[in-house]
């Protein structure tokens, strides 16, 4: 290890896990044939294709045909949200309305925005509680015969809320509306299924669930019009062309599988370490709170603000201090905007400037967490008479 630092950002990415590394191994050396050659050496590359799709595919509750292997979770929200939407307006013009949250991550805000900027169609943002969840009930309201697509991030990565998906599947599905799900952060926690929660496009990233970095899912069901946003060969059904990364698909069935496996018996734990995290916080420091639903969250996830603090200066602060934490958002050094999400949900600049993000993974202890608490209220002021 370069560093001794307690990882305490999880939600940013994690570790590749070993077994998924063992597992992945073979197909740089010894099985390093083209999956789309007729010989032995492709159909042997070719098998373990299948066989990651199809315990993808059965995770979900989905079938092999419908998940279609990207390079991440940014690649994946960008084929749901500009393939289906340039295939419907191919077949009915009038579809061009476009319902999303506030609180989406990047990958799918700023591809709907250019969308609507530039290819015209009309973006319209959903309304959010106070925690950032979005109600089933506004999405009825909102749902026009012109929308061609609903999208609602399944679990947020900022502030941690899940949304209320089945529910919002069901109108949708009643309303002949697509709807996708940005799953990225959650299929790391909740066992997903497509069936029940009557998804039509879901995302997924290996590298938030132990997974190597640069290789993603989406799930599309099958019927639902979508063009690829790449000319080339006929891999993964013409969506996605381009000699398929064997290995790296290898590696996220295997990350996901065991992942998935794992929830049962691991959601307690995270939630004991993250409640404790959440009321040490709120208990020993003053003028601050916890951002995101205290219950319908990640149950790895804490996120805060801090009222007249600068969110930078406290991560460097707690970088020296032996801690590596996010601020939640993007938003690096050097440009104090605050994040649209935290506006979203009502905080005024003061506070939504000062915040953090606390999310625990596989290797957190409870004597990280009692350390963290420990220096925290020392940061906090410090970070504060900067
Ligand atoms: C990390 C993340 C993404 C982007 O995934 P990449 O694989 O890093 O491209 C998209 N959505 C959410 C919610 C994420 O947390």
């Amino acid at each position: 290890m370069l560093t001794d630092n307690i990882y305490l950002d999880y939600a940013a990415t994690t570790p590749v896990d070993r077994h998924v590394l063992a597992a992945m191994q073979p197909y740089f050396g010894e099985v390093f044939g083209n999956p789309s050659s007729v010989h032995r050496h492709g159909q042997e590359a070719e098998q373990a294709l299948i066989q990651a799709r199809k315990k993808v595919s059965s995770i979900l509750h989905a079938r092999p045909d419908e998940i279609i292997f990207t390079s991440g979770g940014t690649e994946s929200d960008n084929l749901a949200l500009r393939g289906t939407l340039f295939a419907l307006r191919q077949r009915r013009n009038r579809l061009q309305h476009v319902l999303i949250s506030p609180v989406e991550h990047h990958a799918v805000v700023s591809t709907a925005r250019h969308l609507a900027e530039e290819f015209g169609y009309e973006l319209e943002m959903l309304p959010v509680n106070e925690y950032g969840q979005v109600d089933a009930a506004d999405v009825a309201a909102c749902i026009r015969p012109e929308t061609a697509l609903v999208s609602v991030i399944y679990a947020n990565n900022e502030i941690g809320s899940v949304n209320p998906i089945r529910e919002i599947g069901a109108v949708c599905r009643a309303k002949g509306v697509l709807f996708h799900t940005d799953a990225v952060q959650a299929a790391a926690h909740f066992p997903l299924n497509v069936q029940q929660d009557q998804v039509d496009l879901l995302s997924i990233g290996a590298h938030k669930f132990y997974g190597p970095k640069g290789i993603g899912a989406l799930y599309v069901r099958r019927g639902v019009p979508i063009f690829g946003l790449m000319g080339g060969g006929k891999q993964e059904s013409g969506l996605r062309p381009g000699t398929e990364n064997v290995p790296y698909i290898v590696g996220i069935a295997e990350a996901f599988e065991i992942t998935q496996d794992e929830i049962v018996n691991c959601t307690q734990k995270f939630i004991l370490l993250r409640d404790r995290l959440i009321s040490g916080v709120l208990e020993n420091i003053p003028r601050v709170r916890l951002t995101g639903h205290p219950v319908e969250r990640l149950p790895n996830h804490a996120s805060f603000v801090f009222e007249a603090l600068d969110g930078n200066k406290l991560l460097m602060l707690l970088d020296m201090a032996g801690f590596s934490c996010s601020s939640g958002s993007a938003c690096k050094t050097g440009s104090p905007k605050p994040s649209e999400v935290l506006m979203a949900i009502g905080l005024s600049r003061s506070w939504a400037l000062g915040s953090l993000r606390v999310t625990l993974g596989r290797d957190s202890t409870e004597e990280h967490v009692e350390r963290f608490l420990e220096v925290l209220p020392k940061v906090v002021k410090d970070a504060r008479s900067l």
